[in-house]
């Protein structure tokens, strides 16, 4: 039987319209992690920026280190070329060093039109951290009331806080039931990223729709848990499936890190920040070896698959650190894993796509 047609996703660029028409304002969110609950009791809509792949990055890279990873010199780039100037803000979470840098870089040197915000989430697991970050997302607000002329009662961030954690549910109950979701992986993707982007109202029903379409049998194809920052380009998704793979299971940052469970505390913006900090294990978060190896082994066991495919955006410093011990501690569990570096402004290479069959080959 024919796999049903996928629910047609809204481009970006014709939500931006939409939500600029109805005199929405518009703020720019680089990775990784965030509470779009904020902007939009500020009626702002956050849209991520993960790159964009593709594009020449030439603009912004005399205020780079030629080894600063693809997608913070693309964004630069792109803030530089004019390709945010619809945005009303630029925000830049501090994911890693060298999205500090970033935010640094727009900060101090090559200031874009707009007012550049940061946002600290801590890293590891300390007692002080759900404080520090409510108060960073405090502060956040602040900036953004500067330019929505809004300041947000408790109710109404309660309010976007539960659209949002609606949508967060539909996006975890999707991940779930991925390996017995009958669409292409590029469907999928397209669909559950659409989250970068959508309001969250818009992103539910397309989430439930594909939910609907639930079988019981499982994918066919060499099952597959995929890990890393963001796939890439995408037609990285076609060479999985080229080769008889499918992906069951998910550990991207953009996306299988960022599946959000509610907070627990009354008070909204400790309950955001517990909801970040609750987040699967994360390299950007500073999570244990520990902890990333035995939520990965879950997956793949939750999932049923064979291999671990590591698709990483090249000199992405947070990644590299953990993968020897991850990778060893992987094999120790019977699961083998290949580790693929792709720099987002570049094709997918022909030495990419064979070490992704020779894995394959290797567990079918
Ligand atoms: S790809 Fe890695 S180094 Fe680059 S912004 Fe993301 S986490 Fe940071």
């Amino acid at each position: 039987m024919a796999p049903p047609n996928p629910p047609l996703v809204p481009r970006r660029d014709e939500v931006i319209r939409r939500h600029r028409s109805s005199g929405g304002r518009l703020a720019a969110v680089l990775p990784i992690h965030y509470s779009r609950a904020v902007f939009r009791a500020h009626r702002m809509l956050p849209v991520e920026v993960w790159g964009p792949p593709g594009i020449d990055t030439s603009p912004g890279d005399a205020h780079l280190q030629s080894y600063t990873c693809g997608i913070v010199r693309s964004s630069l780039a792109f803030v530089l070329s004019g390709g945010l100037d619809v945005a009303d803000i630029i925000v830049v979470p501090h994911g890693c060093d060298s999205l500090q840098g970033l935010g640094s870089v727009l900060l101090d040197f090559a200031k874009p039109r707009q007012p550049v915000a940061t946002l600290y989430v801590p890293r590891g697991p300390r007692s002080a951290s759900v404080v520090f970050l409510a108060e960073e997302l405090r502060a956040l607000s602040r900036r953004l009331s500067e330019i929505s002329g809004i300041e947000p009662t408790l109710d109404e961030l309660r309010q976007a806080i539960a659209r949002e954690e609606s949508a967060d549910r539909a996006l975890a109950d999707l991940l779930d039931a991925r390996p017995h979701l009958p669409f292409a992986d590029a469907d999928f993707y397209r669909v559950a990223r659409a989250r970068e982007y959508l309001p969250a109202e818009d992103f539910e029903p397309l989430a439930r729709a594909m939910l609907a379409e639930r079988v019981a049998a499982k994918r066919p194809g060499i099952p597959v848990v995929l890990s890393g920052l963001v796939p890439e380009p995408m037609n990285f998704l076609g060479a999985v499936a080229d080769a008889g793979g499918v992906i069951v299971g998910d550990d991207l940052a953009c996306l299988g890190r960022r599946r959000y469970a509610p907070g627990r505390s009354d008070d909204p913006w400790k309950h955001l920040a517990e909801s970040l900090l609750d987040a699967p294990p994360d390299s950007t978060r500073g999570s244990s070896t520990a902890d990333r190896l035995a939520w990965i082994e879950k997956l793949a066991t939750d999932s049923g698959a064979k291999a671990v495919v590591f698709y990483l955006v090249k000199f992405c410093e947070p990644e590299l650190f953990y993968l020897p011990q991850l990778r060893q501690g992987l094999e120790e569990r019977g699961l083998k894993s290949v580790v693929i570096e792709t720099d987002i402004a570049e094709s997918l290479s022909h030495q990419a796509v064979t070490r992704l069959e020779a894995l394959l080959e290797s567990v079918s």
